[in-house]
């Protein structure tokens, strides 16, 4: 036999464990041998919790089913029979017996929880004599019938895989017999007469008699459960989740207790905190005389565990000693289930509970204060992307599940936005400017609309993916974006959107949900984010653990402010092109563009120097003294000038020139390739004026600052090189600017300016140790990389990406989590190779990678010194790397 899952070779390995009063035979071992499900309850009954025994089967019980094709490996089902004694022997009832029958649920339950498994089986060992058994053991045939009616449903659905329709159908007969219509109201002999109408559905739909013979129906059963391990829904769940090494399911058969014997009985769901404030406070509802999945099924209401007292006060009362027990064990939140058999509790289930962001900061803190859990592991313990909910305004829960849903779109930018509907960036200009609320929305943005999307209180599009221009943009900014709700459609001459045959016009206010992506009519209550006491806690404790340094990408004074309050320790990108659209400063760059010499050039830009200055001083401003890491301009010059000819138009006249002087050279300066052609460094190479006047705009920038004692650090930084023949050109031309300008301001002293340039074409990586001569540092601009790299244009990988996702060609968006296999190897060689020639080179990531924990992870493996992010994910990016330092595994991140 090969290895397992206990790691040793075996001799013919036990297959079976026990757990009860008698012995716990699992007790110490794992999850990957008993299952989740198996391994608690194993553990509940070791702690003494009132658990109903019963035993395990291993996953490597399922493992060799199938490897001897479908077959339960010999032995098994003796193992059971002695085991199955054992379980008699302890709780004075006979599995098969016609008297007082004992009976089992069968349970799936692997390593990790997954949907797709089998559902559990409740009652097995019911037949015809059984039941009549059991009616006159407990004097209640009704529960008995009850019993018997479930167990031939879920063996029909899950075992025989049947429509559970059929049963349903067989189900409203009846209460049209009785004219009843829940459930509890059919008597007795209706329960009777639904038991055969289930027998007979059975036979109709299996060709056999439900099986009669106990023992058969667990070996069904155990079988099922074994084969609901390589379902579809269950094996393609293991590919996306990019979970392997797990040797199959476990089954877990278990004495069964009924919720359902009266009104002293009934079962219940749990979570020993609040999953959604985190609140230390039992957290749960019951349903009284039910069975199973009545809870979670939402046949009945159920009723809010505070309510319990009211019924059973003692019970409520075991159930919180329950929860002290539970968490002081597992140290953890808990989700459970219970159920309560004639006044008597029991325990059928446990788990760590999943819980909202804003739960999870209250919870680990609350944790560490109570003295369960240290501060390491309160810092490991939130999901560092789960922090996004605390960072952004959220709709009322109420108010959101009242709401009217009028569309669905991509959740691109997370968050809740309410406003009117306005069609143009400009119209969101004006009516923001006035005090109103908007949304803008677009069939897509574009940078033109860079000013009015900022100004918008939420955007949304029709179409565009999850990386269009505005869920990048919107993502950066911590705005909420609906994107690609394309059944929306935009008629913006007319002003209006039409969904599903109403319309909605400037006047119409309407709720966007960027969490889930969609549009609600009408406004929907919001709140503010509370950055609680909690959360800085948390962040303080992340802070003394992390090696990464995060920065922030931000282009504008207020963004920096913002990102610094998060604990940003930097620029990592300041990009200057978006200074340039807002409309004080738009003309000057188009007349720039539009001049036919370099005089004329010089004298445009000459008039944008002020309002960079003042720009790059308010963020230095904003920084106090942090490195600022400023990008000379990056895009092709054509994404300044307008497209349509009335826009076209009205910008020849500004300019005192003729519209096709405007269209000539619009149509002249078009290219094949935006993306691979004249942008970045190369716009310096030709241009050579609009580098002098950036750079002297940097340098008198820092100078004032310095002057008002703000001591100032930029980083000028040149992107797009593939040469180093570029960069040693382009930095002696900083160079000598920095100089020249240091001397017109007389100023004296020195004045620290880094040089140094962006990774992001693969040609630089390569030849990293060349570049690195002329570079004082190196930002690896992934964005670009990726782009590059994979040879997927950014802007139009919505087109085919989503393909790739569900064919399973790639497991995640490159755009959004670093491809670590292929860009990262490029990062790791521009690393090495930078430092071989300068041992102490700089190195740092920006771009939407730097926010995204598995990236991070990467990032810190790669040796880089920081990463840059989004203002809003700078706190993401702290936790994230302190949980890398702490040593998280990317597969948890
Ligand atoms: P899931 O993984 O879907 O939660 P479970 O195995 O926990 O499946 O079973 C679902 C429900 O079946 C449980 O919540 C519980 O109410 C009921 N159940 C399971 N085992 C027993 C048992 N031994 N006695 C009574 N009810 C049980
Ligand atoms: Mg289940
Ligand atoms: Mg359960």
């Amino acid at each position: 036999m090969a290895k397992t899952a206990r790691g040793q070779a075996a001799k013919p390995a036990k297959m079976v464990y026990y757990f009860g009063k008698t012995k716990t035979e699992g007790k110490g071992l794992g999850k990957p041998l008993l299952g989740g499900k198996g391994v608690n309850l194993a553990e509940m009954t070791s702690i003494g919790l009132p658990v109903p025994p019963g035993f395990t089967i291993t996953t490597e019980v399922c493992d060799q089913y199938y490897k001897a094709g479908k077959k339960l490996p010999a032995g098994l089902m003796d193992e059971v029979h002695q085991t199955i004694a054992i379980l008699e022997k302890e709780l004075g009832k006979k599995f098969g017996d016609d008297e007082n029958p004992l009976l089992f649920s069968v349970r799936s339950g692997a390593a990790v929880s997954m949907p797709g498994m089998m559902n559990t089986i409740l009652n097995l060992g019911l037949n015809d004599a059984a039941t009549e058994g059991l009616a006159n053991a407990t004097k209640n045939p009704r529960f008995a019938y009850d019993a018997y009616r479930r167990l031939i449903n879920m063996f029909g659905d899950v075992v025989m895989e049947m429509d559970h329709h059929q049963f349903e159908t067989a189900f409203d007969k009846i209460k049209q017999k009785y004219k009843v219509t829940e459930d509890t109201d059919v008597p007795a002999e209706g329960l009777k007469d639904l038991c055969d109408a289930y027998k007979a559905v059975f036979k109709k739909h299996t060709g056999q008699e439900f099986p009669q013979d106990p023992y058969r129906q667990l070996e069904l059963a155990i079988e099922a459960v074994f084969g609901s391990w390589n379902t579809n829904r269950a094996v393609r769940y293991r590919q996306i989740e990019n979970i392997r090494g797990l040797l199959g399911t476990a089954v877990n058969v278990q004495s069964m207790v009924y919720g359902n014997m009266g009104d002293d009985s009934g079962t219940g769901v749990a979570f020993t905190r609040n999953p959604n404030t985190g609140e230390n406070k039992f957290f749960g509802e019951f349903l009284i005389n039910a069975q199973g999945e009545d809870v979670v099924a939402g046949i009945r209401t159920p009723l809010p565990v505070a309510e319990m007292p009211k019924w059973n006060k003692e019970i409520h009362k075991e159930l919180l000693e329950v929860k002290e027990t539970l968490e002081t064990h597992y140290k953890e939140m808990q989700d459970i289930e219970f159920t309560i058999e004639r006044g008597k509790l029991f325990m059928l289930q446990t788990r760590t509970g999943k819980r909202t962001g804003v739960a999870a900061v209250k919870i680990a803190v609350d944790m560490v204060k109570e003295g369960l859990i240290d501060e390491k592991t309160a810092v490991l313990r939130v999901p560092a992307n789960d922090l996004t909910q605390l960072l952004l305004p959220s709709f009322k829960t109420t108010a959101r599940n009242a709401a009217d849903v009028l569309a669905r779109g991509l959740p691109a930018s997370p968050g809740a936005a309410v406003g009117k509907l306005a069609f143009t960036a400009e119209e969101v200009k004006e009516r923001a400017a006035a005090g109103e609320k908007v949304i803008l929305v677009r069939r897509e943005t574009s940078p033109e609309d860079v000013e009015g999307m900022h100004a918008a209180a939420g955007i949304l599009t029709s179409t565009g993916g999850m990386t269009s221009h505005a869920a990048v943009v919107a993502r950066g900014w911590g705005k909420c974006c609906v994107a690609g709700a394309g059944e929306i459609s935009i008629n913006e001459k007319a002003k209006k959107i039409t969904v599903g045959g109403k319309s909605f016009g400037v006047k119409d206010t309407i709720s966007l949900d960027g969490t889930t992506g969609e549009v609600m009519v009408g406004e929907v209550e919001t709140q503010e984010p509370t950055l609680a006491g909690d959360f800085r806690k948390l962040m303080e404790w992340a802070d003394q653990y992390r090696r990464l340094r995060v920065r922030t990408n931000a282009d504008t004074p207020a963004d920096s402010k913002r990102a610094r309050d998060f604990g940003a320790e930097g620029i990592g990108l300041c990009r200057t092109e978006h200074m340039f659209f807002e409309s004080d400063r738009i003309m000057h760059i188009r007349s720039m563009i539009l001049a036919n010499n370099e005089d004329d050039r010089r004298k445009a830009l000459k008039k944008l120097l002020p309002f960079q200055r003042k720009d790059f001083e308010g963020i230095f401003k904003a920084m106090q003294g942090l490195p600022v890491t400023i990008r000379l301009l990056d895009p092709p010059l054509h994404e300044f000038l307008p497209h349509d000819a009335k826009a076209q138009k009205e910008m020849a006249e500004e300019l005192g020139i003729k519209p096709a002087e405007v269209k000539a050279r619009a149509e002249q300066l078009h290219e094949q390739n935006p993306m691979l052609g004249h942008r970045g460094c190369r716009l310096s190479v030709t241009y050579p004026e609009i580098l002098e006047m950036q750079v002297r705009a940097i340098v008198e920038a820092a100078i004032n600052c310095a002057k008002k004692g703000t001591a100032a650090e930029p980083e000028i930084m040149i992107p797009l090189v593939g040469t180093a023949a570029e960069l040693e050109l382009l930095r002696k031309q900083v160079e000598a600017t920095i100089e020249q300008t240091k001397k017109d301001k007389k100023h004296e002293g020195d004045l620290p300016i880094l040089i140094g340039t962006m990774i992001e074409i693969p040609r630089a990586a390569l030849t990293a140790d060349q570049i690195a001569e002329h570079a004082d540092f190196f930002s690896f601009g992934t964005n670009d990389l990726t782009q590059l790299t994979f040879g997927y244009s950014r802007d139009d990988v919505g087109t085919f990406l989503p393909d790739y996702l569900a064919q399973d060609i790639l497991h995640v968006d490159p755009f959004q989590s670093l491809d670590a296999t292929g860009v990262g190897q490029l990062v790791e060689m521009g690393v090495s190779k930078g430092r071989t020639e300068k041992q102490k080179l700089k190195c740092g990531i920006c771009g939407e990678h730097g926010g995204d924990p598995a990236s991070i992870h990467f990032c810190d493996g790669a040796g880089l010194d920081y990463v840059s992010c989004s203002p809003f994910r700078v706190p993401i990016a702290r936790l994230a790397a302190a949980q890398v330092a702490l040593g998280k595994k990317v597969s948890d991140m």
